[in-house]
């Protein structure tokens, strides 16, 4: 079969690879529509040091026609319309069990590890053969089975309504189908994007206005289009610094974001591990009046002895020497007590 390779320094070769044979709860899907997925564009940067002795097919966006099945499956059969989810799993551990295979130890993703989505024919496992509905098209599973399911998870994380005004940074494939998940919620959205295009495009989709970051303070735009107040949510799909720095700054308070673009550095950013872990990064500032009775209620069930905090006690005449202390950084609480 024919397979796509990454020699490095932006090439892409159709080079000629082995037919693959279903072994024991496998599966071989003949594709029908592979995805090119910004991430591939990682490797595909890559310089050819970097990619010596990476003869992987690249692509994990696959779609197509169940082709041929091992031994022992039952579920799957020759014909069969389907989706392939993108990352191959142990299907024992405590992650493949709740259905995120991606966190799986031994996860083996397309185009990484093993042959992926670009080529003829595709190996996969019996449980990665989503089935696709007759009124879906190869096109729709190929997106699913990355793009789409990105944003629609990032969509459910984000707890949108329908009610909120969103911000789409980055309208590229992944934001644009965020865009069309908050619309059809119901959303308001504003997209941010450099590139006329997809700009134009998310306009087609049905966002309600789009921001040039290289001609318009976006922040500042943003506020005027939300009455001064920040926007309610923020789908942060590009990547880049200044809209990752952009996100925090445009949302109002106790705005909420989420963050899928990982970037194009060849070197993962310090955000990597917030975004590949689902971390939930909560920001908390000083505390709203109303809890003073549920902290009160805590303190005095609990026996808390926050008095103990207190290492150095200064009556106010000796307040110059109180700040001396407390300034080296030494101590734990100081306090000026009134005898
Ligand atoms: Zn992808
Ligand atoms: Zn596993």
């Amino acid at each position: 079969m024919r397979g796509v390779v990454f020699p490095g320094d932006r090439r892409a070769e159709v080079r000629e690879f082995p037919d693959p044979e279903p072994g024991p709860g496998e599966v071989v899907v003949e594709m029908r529509v592979g995805g090119l997925c910004g991430s591939d564009l990682h490797r595909y940067r890559q310089t050819a040091a970097q990619r010596v002795g990476m003869d992987i097919i690249q692509g994990h966006e696959p779609s197509g026609v169940v082709y041929a099945v091992g031994e022992g499956v039952r579920r799957v059969r020759p014909g069969d319309r389907v989706s392939v989810y993108h990352y191959r799993g142990c299907g024992h551990c405590k992650q493949c069990l709740a259905g995120n295979i991606m966190w799986c130890p031994e996860r083996r993703g397309y185009g990484g590890p093993i042959h992926g989505s670009c080529a003829d024919y595709i190996l996969t496992d019996e449980r990665n053969c989503m089935p696709l509905p007759a009124e879906l098209t190869f096109a729709d599973g190929a997106l699913m089975a990355c793009t789409a399911g990105t944003a629609f998870s990032a969509m459910r994380r984000l707890k949108a309504s329908g009610e909120e005004t969103v911000v789409v940074f980055g309208l590229g494939p992944v934001g644009l189908t965020g865009l069309l998940m908050a619309k059809a919620m119901g959303a308001r959205v504003i997209g941010v994007e450099p590139i006329a295009d997809r700009r134009a495009l998310a306009h087609e989709f049905g966002a309600d206005e789009t921001l040039d970051p290289t001609d318009t303070d976006v922040v500042a735009a943003i506020q005027d289009l939300t009455r001064g107040e920040g926007a309610d949510l923020a789908y942060e799909t590009s990547g880049k610094p200044a809209g990752r720095k952009s996100t925090a700054e445009c949302l109002r308070v106790e705005g909420r974001a989420v963050f899928v673009g990982l970037g194009m550095q060849t070197e993962p950013s310090d955000w990597h591990p917030m975004i590949v872990k689902q971390l939930s990064l909560l920001g908390s500032y000083v505390i709203p009046i109303y809890l003073y009775f549920d902290m009160v209620d805590f303190i005095l069930e609990h026996k808390l002895p926050l008095g103990r905090m207190v290492t150095h006690r200064f009556p106010i005449e000796a307040a110059a020497e109180a700040f001396r202390v407390f300034d080296q950084g030494q101590t734990g609480k100081v306090i000026l007590e009134w005898a």
